[in-house]
């Protein structure tokens, strides 16, 4: 059947019966700009919502080339071969510039898209990062109903998208690449506050001992920051994404980090305050949308701009002049 006849209830149905191609539809309606698909697709997100939050929601970030993509197959078919179910996202802000994707190419993860326990997505395309966010909270919440268990969202570690996903996730991983005395003058010591944990990917063959070495210096800057989770110690660890090893560890980490924070209620805690910053962001967003597509500012806002770059009137009163038009609209 077409999905233009399959209605929102019979979707939710199908959702939760676990069928893969109608929650890919689904998330098309979820991720479409158009407004005919909002509606239906916020009733099919109600309806969902009260079976989603049962998972584990994992952040990964890293620079390009850190080893993402490989340690997510890697991982991704552990869990998967442990009996959980994975889903595999992306938050990816190049993808708003020039509609590329990270998860976009087909050659990556190939073994875990093969996989029955797995679902990948490819990061959603079009509109502004907070846009992009958006479509990934919700899409996470269509995942969790469909019945996976471990969601992990995947970004490229460049700096605003990080802080997104650190905002959508329970634990936010960092991979990095030996060598962390360079790297570490360019990293900003912000997103190493963001991570739960910092694996040192790669730790084989030739470069082991080296990684071994980049272990040992994180640990020695992790020392002297603020953890990223009250309660738990940021470790640095060592894996290889391409020999499998020391992925496991990685596993148990994370229980153990569930754990502890569940234990604590900090876990709980962080997905209500993270469910009520969504709410915020998402209200800013509206707003802003609402005002910059609204017509009549539309119609002042060269002029008034051109004003502001004379130096003719003040910001103060330009952004005056704006909002008067715009609650005028509203009355
Ligand atoms: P991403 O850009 O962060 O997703 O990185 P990729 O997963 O695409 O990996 C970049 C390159 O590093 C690829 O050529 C991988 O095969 C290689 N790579 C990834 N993980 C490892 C690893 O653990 N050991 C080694 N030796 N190479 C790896």
């Amino acid at each position: 059947r077409k999905q233009t006849e399959i209605s929102a209830a019979e979707m939710v149905d199908a959702i939760l019966s676990g069928d893969r191609t109608i929650l890919s539809r689904a998330i098309t309606l979820i991720e479409s700009n158009a407004g005919r698909h909002k509606k239906t697709a916020e009733e099919i997100l109600q309806s969902l919502l009260p079976r989603a939050g049962k998972s584990v929601r994992i952040g990964i970030t890293g620079v390009p080339g850190a080893g993402k993509s490989t340690f997510i197959e890697s991982f991704g078919l552990l869990l998967c071969n442990k009996g959980h179910r994975v889903a595999v996202l992306a938050v990816d802000p190049s993808s708003t510039v020039h509609g590329g994707s990270i998860l976009g190419d087909k050659t990556r993860m190939e073994q875990l898209a093969k996989h029955p326990n797995a679902f990948i997505r490819p990061s959603p395309s079009g509109g502004t990062l907070g846009g992009v966010h958006r479509k990934t909270r919700e899409t996470m919440i269509a995942c969790e109903a469909a019945g996976y268990d471990v969601l992990l969202i995947e970004t490229v570690g460049v700096g605003q998208s990080e802080v997104l996903v650190r905002g959508m996730v329970d634990f936010f991983m960092l991979l990095v690449l030996t060598g962390a005395g360079d790297e570490l003058q360019g990293m900003k010591k912000g997103i190493m506050e963001l991570a739960d944990a910092v694996i040192v990917n790669k730790a084989d063959g030739r470069n082991l001992e080296l990684a071994k070495k980049t272990q040992r210096e994180y640990k020695q800057i992790l020392h002297f920051l603020q953890p990223a989770t009250q309660g738990w110690t940021t470790p640095a660890l060592t894996c290889s994404a391409l020999f499998k090893q020391g992925i496991e560890e990685i596993w148990e980490m994370v229980l153990r980090y569930i754990e502890v924070t569940k234990a604590s209620g900090l876990f709980q805690e962080n997905r209500k305050m993270q469910a009520k910053e969504w709410l915020y962001a998402l209200i800013k967003e509206e707003l802003e949308s609402a005002f910059f597509g609204d017509e009549k500012v539309k119609s002042l806002v060269p002029g008034i701009e051109k004003k502001v770059m004379d130096e003719e009137i003040t910001v103060t009163k330009a952004s005056g002049l704006l909002f008067d038009a715009f609650y005028d609209r509203l009355c």
